[in-house]
């Protein structure tokens, strides 16, 4: 017989969003008030906007990945598992845990905060042959993986494979696109050096967007400015083309150009995680319709938010405008959705989510960036200071803070020693193998498997 009483709140989810939620109802909940549990795949939060780095070896990949488990304080019940089902009628999540086991989670409130997943398109080859640029394996193994062209490219007699071992592809002009290929640029450029047998002259990267401009979010001049420093670097980039077809050696361009290349990084826009598909609710773009309160609409108990949801963004004022999928509002939502919980449970009315856009900050590597911290535009060394210190600070624990910054500063004293680790050399590395995005359940299976009718192979 189930003897608890109390509340039981289901956060999905230990990214930007949910991990603020859970510490914010960790603080303001007083153990007897509420049941917090939190289901996650991995024991970390990770830190997003410094993946480049993690690719281009400038920061371990320990350091941006930051423990759930490191205060005492935290009281929360951690299922380590996904959610790959959540009945609204049943208030049932069924989750896969990290052993394959299927468990159902009852709640009486759910928190939805899944993040998203790369975006891809019915591209002939794409899903087969790029690479993402959304987790901690992605970012390692990339890392490995164009450190291993150089390598097989020095030992190489055939001049056509090491051309094509030399060349690489980004798509996606956005800042995670932009960032990746100027971090990795900097990586083959620094480590060619040690590679007396190779051109460096070969060394070639292309950064590719459908889109007529690199981040319009930075504006005209700075968005400019971003594309200079890549052509100084030497970084190809083409605006209004996509790929047509991908292949293991070669690239075909929309405007007919044939790249050889076995590297395509593909960070062309997210979409919000498969989980959202299950509820069977209205969606906008993919994300989850919510409120401002950011509640799903007639369905009690249930809120969602950060680059799962369509939070709309009541800052900008305009109709229909939502949030846009960011770090900076997926953390204050996190907060608000907490608050908003605390409130429904002690019987107060919920606010609606307001933030103003502070800005934007574009980490090139080395002494380049360009940001525009609350409309002002800065470039090089102020813009990186800007960039740099942003991020530190929006690092949850203090040993992540001694981390990013001991790296940082190892990396711009001693460099890089280009090590490939080959830990995950002979594991498949497509898209849907690191996001997991073919483990959901429909919403009728979903159904089915509450019910008891339906079966899930574990
Ligand atoms: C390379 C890169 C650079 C970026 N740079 C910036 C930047 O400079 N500034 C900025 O503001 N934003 C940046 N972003 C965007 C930012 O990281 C996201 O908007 C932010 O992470 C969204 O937070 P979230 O909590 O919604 O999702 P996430 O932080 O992605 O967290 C989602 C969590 O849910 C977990 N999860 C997924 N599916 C399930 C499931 N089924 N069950 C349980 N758990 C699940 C995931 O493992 C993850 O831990 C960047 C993103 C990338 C990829």
């Amino acid at each position: 017989m189930n003897t608890v009483t109390r509340p039981r709140i289901l956060v999905v989810g230990a990214g930007f969003a949910g991990v603020e939620c859970v510490r914010r109802l960790e603080r303001k909940l007083a153990p007897h008030e509420a049941d917090v549990t939190l289901v996650t795949p991995f024991a970390y939060q990770l830190y997003l906007p410094l993946l480049p780095q993690v690719a281009s070896g400038v920061l371990t990949p320990q350091s941006i990945a930051l423990s759930l488990r490191r205060s005492q304080k935290y009281r929360t019940r951690i299922i380590p598992g996904g959610a790959i089902g959540v009945d609204l009628k049943a208030k049932v999540c069924v989750i896969r845990t990290i052993t394959d086991q299927i468990v159902d989670e009852p709640y009486d409130y759910i928190v939805l905060a899944p993040g998203s997943v790369t975006r891809t398109f019915d591209i002939p080859g794409l899903t087969d042959n790029a690479f993402g640029m959304k987790t901690l394996a992605e970012a390692a193994y990339i890392r490995d993986h164009v450190i291993s062209q150089l390598d097989l490219a020095d030992a190489s007699q055939d001049p056509a494979e090491r051309a094509s071992r030399l060349q690489f592809v980004v798509v996606g002009g956005g800042y995670a696109g932009t960032e990746t290929a100027a971090c990795l640029q900097r990586l083959t450029h620094a480590a060619v050096k040690r590679y007396p047998r190779l051109d460096p002259g070969l060394i070639k990267w292309h950064l590719i967007d459908i889109a007529p401009k690199l981040m319009p979010e930075l504006g005209e001049k700075l968005g400019r400015s971003a594309q200079e420093i890549l052509r100084r670097r030497g970084i190809e980039v083409s605006l209004g083309v996509s790929i047509e077809k991908a292949g293991p050696t070669e690239v075909t361009f929309t405007d007919g150009r044939v790249v050889p290349t076995r590297t395509l990084i593909w960070t062309a826009g997210v979409v919000a995680s498969p989980l959202i598909a299950t509820l069977g609710a209205e969606t906008v773009k993919g994300r989850l319709a919510v409120t401002a309160e950011m509640c799903l609409p007639n369905h009690d108990g249930v809120f969602a938010l950060g680059d799962s949801a369509a939070v709309p963004d009541l800052a900008k004022g305009q109709d229909g405008a939502v949030c846009p999928p960011t770090a900076q509002h997926a953390m204050r939502q996190g907060r608000h959705v907490a608050e908003n919980i605390v409130a429904t449970l002690r019987n107060q009315p919920m606010r609606p989510y307001v933030h103003k856009d502070l800005g934007l900050v574009v980490d090139l590597g080395g002494k380049d960036a360009v940001s525009k911290p609350l409309g002002v535009e800065l470039r090089g060394v102020p813009a990186q200071a800007v960039a740099r210190g942003y991020h530190w600070s929006a690092l949850r624990t203090n040993v992540a803070k001694a981390r990013v910054m001991t790296n940082w500063l190892l990396n711009a004293v001693a460099g890089d020693d280009f090590v490939r680790t080959g830990f995950q050399a002979r594991k498949p590395a497509k898209l849907k193998d690191f996001e997991y995005t073919d483990a959901y359940m429909t919403p009728e299976q979903v159904r089915a498997h509450v019910e008891g009718t339906g079966r899930i192979e574990s």
